[in-house]
Formats: structure tokens, sequence, C-alpha cells
């Protein structure tokens, strides 16, 4: 029996969220790199669902964390600590407004704290998308618009209404004075990489502010660069939301989340209502200030924009049959094929040496690092009419 198939066996004998599918056992990173449990190598392009924000064992984030946990691990949140401090100033810093963060552990938490604060408002319905994503806790699932993931867990504690992803009016149709909150992903990750029409937040923005609704962009997966800038929502002129949800790359592959509100949404919250225990822990947050440091002193969110504009150009221009178009925005692209032939892509792909991820049948996902370089990018070009062909040869 080889070392993967046995770890395969230990995984689906031990672990609840195993997913059910055998999946890749990874036992080393280094930048894009990962290598299995037999020494084979892959470039990275799923990063971690979009998490390693620097890459694998990238050396800021080792001595950051080596030193944090060397010195304060993890305190309760009885006492404070100055990376926990530090990073929340940070953060409000590149929003450039005055705020409120609360730490978290997962981006489903950082959804749930904006749930909360929407309920202190006094109302109680919630608009939220079709398609969208936002986690699997209960109020967060309750927000999500995908109902085979619902469905085994009905009811949900949530008065809400999903609408059409990108429909302003729609939007406008749904949202009244009693509506406690809108939540939007800028783009739609999990659903496929999905980006709404030009307009739809500033719309969503209006459409909140006269109703007297919070706005609430869910920036997990967009947000702290992702798309070459600090928040999606950023790129868009005219949007100031009321609450922003993050995790995902903030941590840079450490658990952080965080939700961040502005204005009134800040002051909502009353101290002891929300919290929990590992909120804040100071290994993670030292991790998150890395992150952040990085990015800015090595210039990513350029690096972000060019290396997102050598794929999408690289691959369009293959011209390859299988292959339409490509979507999203920096370093979340979704390529979107001709045929549902994803998962068979995904899987030449990874035989190739590639990890790359299929969100939608018809949709192959890409969410590198920030730090993402030529040669990788060349690599996965020069790979890709072969994995395309090999999917189709197996579709
Ligand atoms: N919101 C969005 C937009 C997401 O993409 C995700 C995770 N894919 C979540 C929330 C939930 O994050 P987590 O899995 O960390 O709970």
């Amino acid at each position: 029996m080889t070392d993967n198939q046995e770890l395969t066996q230990r995984w689906q004998g031990s672990l609840m969220n195993n997913y059910g599918t055998p999946r890749l056992p990874l036992v080393r990173g280094e930048g894009l790199k990962v290598w299995d449990s037999e020494g084979r190598q892959y470039l990275d392009f799923v990063g971690g669902i979009a998490t390693n924000a620097l890459g694998h064992a990238h050396p800021a984030i080792v001595e950051a964390v080596s030193k944090q946990i060397a010195s304060l691990g993890h305190i309760s949140n009885f006492f404070m600590a100055e990376p926990t401090v530090a990073l929340a100033e940070r953060l409000l810093q590149l929003f450039g407004r005055d705020g409120k963060v609360f730490f978290c552990n997962s981006g489903a938490e950082s959804v749930e704290a904006a749930f909360k604060i929407g309920r202190l408002t006094g109302r109680t319905h919630m608009v939220a998308t079709e398609g969208g994503f936002h986690g699997r806790t209960m109020g967060a699932l309750a927000l999500t618009g995908q109902p085979a993931k619902k469905t085994p867990f009905l009811p949900l504690p949530a008065d809400v209404t999903h609408v059409p992803y990108g429909d302003a009016q729609a939007l406008a149709a749904a949202v009244t004075e009693d509506t406690a909150l809108v939540v939007i992903e800028p783009i739609q990750g999990e659903n496929g990489v999905v980006v709404p029409p030009a307009g739809y937040l500033k719309a969503a923005r209006a459409i909140t502010a006269a109703k007297g609704a919070l706005l609430v962009l869910d920036e997990v997966q967009t947000g702290i660069g992702r798309t070459g800038h600090w928040f999606e929502y950023q790129a868009h002129e005219g949007v100031l939301p009321d609450v922003v949800t993050l995790a995902k790359q903030l941590g840079g592959g450490l658990p952080l989340g965080a939700t961040v509100a502005f204005g009134r949404a800040a002051e909502l919250l009353q101290p002891g209502q929300h919290g929990t225990t590992f909120g804040g822990n100071p290994v993670a947050c030292a991790a998150g200030l890395a992150v952040l440091d990085t990015i800015e002193n090595d210039g990513l969110l350029e690096n972000v924009k060019r290396q997102s504009e050598k794929l999408r150009d690289g691959i369009e221009s293959l011209g390859h049959p299988l292959v339409d178009h490509v979507r999203g925005a920096g370093l979340l692209l979704g390529i979107v094929l001709t045929e549902p032939l994803a998962p068979q892509v995904q899987k030449a792909a990874q035989d190739a040496g590639f990890l790359v991820n299929a969100p939608a049948p018809d949709v192959v996902r890409l969410m590198p690092p920030l730090n993402l370089g030529d040669d990788e990018v060349d690599a996965l070009l020069q790979a890709l009419p072969g994995i395309l062909g090999a999917a189709e040869g197996d579709g």
C-alpha cells in the first residue's frame, strides 16, 4: 500500500469533514510549490482556497508567527495584546475610515457577527443573493443562496429574501423599511467567479441607504489584495459599505477572520454582546500584519494586476475550443468552458502537476498567491493545451 492510499483510508476513517472524496495528501509547501507524500511536486493555483496570500512558508509569516508564539501565544479576551490592536488599526487605515473591528477565526464567523449587527438594528428581514456563499454556520447558511447546502438543515434562523445576483431592480424591489441588511459578494467566488454588471454595487449602496438598511459586503474571498485592490469595493466608485467581512488570506494561512463596521453599524454591537475565545489571537494577528506589510512592501497589488492580465490574455489567446472566456478580477479568475468539463480539467491539471479547482461544472477557478511569478504563469500557460486536451478526451 502506498503512503497516499494509507493516508486516504485514515482520513476517511477519522474525519467528519472529509467531503466524501479522496484527497491528495500534501506534506510540504514552499511558495507556489507543494509536494505530496510520494514526493511529487505541484504548482498550487488553489492557494488554500485563496488563503495563502504569500504562498506556502513565506519567510515573513514564518518569522512573525515564530516570534509571536515564542513570546505570547494565546491570551483570553480578559486581556489585550499589541498585535491584535495593531492589526485592527492597520485594517482601518487601509479602509481609510473610522470604524471598529471584530476578530474571529473564519469567514462564516465574520458573517455571523455581521448578522448579529443586523439584528441589533431592530429589524429582522435580510436580503442576500441567489448563488451567493457566506459560510456553513446557521446564520451564514441562511444568507447563503445555494439551496442544496441548506435543505438538510432547515429551518434556518432568518427572514431572508434571495434575489438574482447582479439585478439592481430585483434588489430595489426586495429591500423595505423592515430590512436590516443586504449582503453581497463583490464577485461571487464559490458560485463560479461571477462578476456583476458595472454599477451594481453603487446601486446596492443607494438602495440600502434609501431604506435605512445596512450594506454588508462579503469580501472573505475578494478582500486583502486578491483582486488587485485592498478591497474589491474600492474598485467601484461611490461605494462605502457599512460592514465588510474578511477572512481567508487575511491570516496568510492561519485561521483569522474579521468583521469591520463603520458609522452607526460600528456602534450597534455593545461590549459583551458577542465574542469568541480565539478571536484576536496574537499569533494569527501577527501573521495578518506580516501579510499586509508584505503586500505593501513588495508592491503585490501591482503584481496581482500584471499577472492577472498575463493569465487572462495568455489563456484566451490559446484559442482552445474548450475555453469560452476568462472572467473575474486580479488573481480570482474563472476559466469559463464551452462544455461542463471543469472536474475533468481539475483532474487533468493535477496529473500534469497543477492544482486548480472547479466551483461549477463549466468553471475552473484560479486563486494563486498574490506574489505569483512570471515563470509560474508561463508554466501554466504552457501546460494548459495539454491539460484541456486530456480533459476533453476524458469527458
Ligand atoms: N464568504 C465567502 C464569500 C466565502 O467565499 C467563504 C468561503 N469560501 C465564506 C464566506 C466562508 O468562509 P469560511 O469557510 O472560512 O467559514
